[in-house]
């Protein structure tokens, strides 16, 4: 079972959610898919006809359960998005596709949930100016590139400078970290930084991308986070934006472990930590 449902389930079994909380998103029409991706690409994508080069750069073998869990995926995000802006705070349970560019994808990623979810908001006039905030261990490419020329949107990248992609494209701020970070040091860096930035950008909506990626047992991280790190700088993030009165849209973002049930716990952390947040705030 991909680990979305196993995530839903363990949030259930463990009490952090109740089954009211729980919101089915449908598949996104494909002119919301267009709003970012090239039409041809879409097109090519959901009838398996990529050719065998752009399909190799994804990284995931095509097939119809495969199309569907994407494009399910984006709609969650779209989903999540809304309910932030009406509650102040919501949780998808998948999302975080970050290195899909319009033409193209790479690293796991098909489609770029975050930049289709920020254009559906923007084009239904429920936010104009928003804030990514990618802190994933993966550089947010395919998002900097997708809104390098754009002033409503600002990419915010806290990433392992020496890890993938080998190519970083420019967010409107980058913030490159050496390998083997901990987490006072990680903790540190990210409230010098984000605090300014929600000033500076004054956000309708906070789309936040919280990989746990950077957990020092991940097979592809290169940091060295530990759960209660990851799980301080989820609550702090959420904290500081909901008290600043920006809404957040939350994403699981990247995660590899070699125990499913550890990656699920990590990936549950961003869930309790809005629970928290949520109830000590009373939104
Ligand atoms: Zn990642």
């Amino acid at each position: 079972m991909p680990k979305f449902a196993l995530l839903r389930d363990r949030l259930l079994k463990d009490g952090v959610i109740t089954p009211d909380q729980i919101y089915q998103p449908g598949e996104p029409p494909t002119g919301w898919l267009e709003l970012v991706h090239d039409a041809a690409y879409v097109m090519a994508y959901r009838q398996g006809r990529l050719d065998a080069k752009v399909q190799r750069r994804i990284g995931l073998p095509w097939s119809p359960a495969l199309v569907k869990r994407t494009c399910t995926a984006v709609g969650g995000t779209i989903l999540t998005a809304k309910l932030a802006l009406e509650y102040g705070l919501a949780c998808n349970t998948a999302g975080g596709t970050h290195h899909a560019f319009p033409s193209y994808g790479s690293g796991f990623c098909i489609f770029n949930d975050l930049a289709i979810a920020t254009r559906v908001l923007q084009s239904q006039q429920r936010a104009r100016r928003v804030l990514i905030l990618d802190l994933d261990v993966h550089q947010g490419d395919g998002t900097a590139w997708i809104f390098r020329d754009d002033p409503s949107v600002f990419t915010f990248s806290m990433h392992c400078a020496e890890n993938f992609p080998a190519r970083k494209q420019r967010s409107d701020l980058d913030i490159p970290l050496p390998t083997g970070l901990t987490d006072e040091a990680y903790l540190r860096c990210l409230a010098r930084h984000l605090p300014d930035v929600l000033a500076q950008v004054r956000p309708d909506l906070v789309l936040y991308d919280a990989g746990v990626d950077p957990h020092r047992d991940d097979r592809l991280g290169k940091l060295a986070m530990t759960n209660t790190g990851l799980y301080e700088r989820d609550r702090w993030v959420l904290d500081t934006c909901v008290q600043a009165g920006h809404p957040v849209a939350c994403v699981i973002g990247g995660g590899y472990g070699n125990s499913m049930e550890d990656l699920i716990f990590r990936h549950s952390l961003l869930h309790r930590a809005a629970v928290d947040v949520f109830q000590r705030r009373r939104l």
